[in-house]
């Protein structure tokens, strides 16, 4: 009879589907019906993206893929290893890989199609699964030389190396783009080519995203209106000039918090956890629990660069802690 169970139908399942007295019986008369279609796997890509409604702004969440962090417990270095552990456990998730989302966030206000962030570009530093914002545009429809505006969080890899191609042509050709000087200056500064750790690599790729833009960048500021609809929240520590966005029409508002938040497991439950690729840690976990008090107080809908897909939800105070509660994808 063991022969019969796998790891996804275990004896308890069994016994709870067909009851305790006709489970023996039911093995030993198992007699698999053979298939007529008997379709092959299909193995392709799957597209992801999803569309939904900011007001009347038109907003679709395009996927960029996933980023493979490795072990959870080297990312939040500061942080005790067995509570990093059972937390992931209780989540259904393993501590290694970690696996981050990349959701990239476009608007349609009418007047213009905004993109916030990139993703990550051709560049493997976090495995094979990302890049993939290119092909999920084409699957949602747009066009990227129509993409007037691109806004970014930060001057990261996984946030501005989709922005120019291998072959150095722009992959949105049309596009002004709106950043934070602070992290323009710091992620673009040639002297930090010759630092330690990974600041050198970070800056190499952000040179090669973001120079080719410079005749039309456009440097945001803290508290003051992007685009119409679009407000600039200073959120620093992960970078020195990291920007979250508030998007408004009529009733309707998100705030795009970039990374502030990481890990929708781990960070909601411990704000003041410091992540390793911070700049300032002790600065990003202040910023966390600010915006967290904000949008919590305010049931501010958030969207998550690297929350699971499409990272729409709102946070819930519980306690000293929050609580990540995601928004349910709609059909219509
Ligand atoms: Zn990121």
């Amino acid at each position: 009879m063991t022969k019969l169970m796998t790891p996804y139908i275990n004896r308890r399942h069994l016994l709870v589907a067909m009851g305790a007295g006709a489970f023996a019986a039911g093995l030993e008369t198992f007699n698999p019906v053979t298939a007529f279609a008997k379709a092959p796997k299909l193995g392709v890509f799957v597209p992801g993206w999803y569309r939904f409604n900011i007001g009347d702004i038109e907003a679709t969440i395009i996927s960029d893929g996933l980023l493979d962090l490795g072990s959870a417990t080297d990312q939040f270095p500061a942080a005790p290893a067995d509570e990093i552990t059972q937390i992931m456990k209780n989540e259904f998730l393993p501590v290694q890989p970690m696996m981050l989302e990349q959701n990239c966030l476009v608007i349609n206000t009418g007047d213009r199609l905004v993109l916030f962030d990139s993703g990550m570009g051709a560049d493997q530093l976090f495995g094979t699964q990302a890049g993939r914002i290119l092909k999920n545009l084409a699957a949602a429809g747009i066009n990227p030389a129509d993409i007037d505006d691109i806004v970014l969080t930060h001057a990261h890899c996984d946030h501005c190396w989709g922005m120019v191609a291998d072959d150095n042509s722009l992959n949105f050709p049309n596009a002004q783009v709106h950043i934070s000087q602070a992290d323009f200056d710091f992620w673009t500064d040639e002297a930090k080519l010759q630092a330690d750790g990974f600041v050198p690599k970070f800056v190499a790729g952000a040179r090669k995203n973001l120079l080719p833009y410079r005749d039309r960048m456009h440097f945001v500021k803290d508290g003051k209106e992007v685009l119409a609809g679009v407000t600039a929240l200073h959120t620093p520590g992960h970078t020195v000039g990291h920007t979250s966005y508030v998007i408004s029409s009529g009733n309707s508002t998100f705030l795009n918090v970039g990374d502030v938040v990481h890990h929708y497991a781990l960070l909601f439950q411990n704000p003041q956890w410091e992540f390793a690729f911070d700049s300032d840690p002790k600065v990003a976990a202040q910023t966390r629990l600010k915006l967290f008090d904000m949008a919590s107080t305010d049931q501010m809908p958030m969207i998550g660069y690297h929350f699971p897909f499409p990272g729409l939800g709102h946070i819930r105070r519980e306690g000293t802690a929050f609580d990540y509660v995601a928004i349910p994808m709609q059909h219509s």
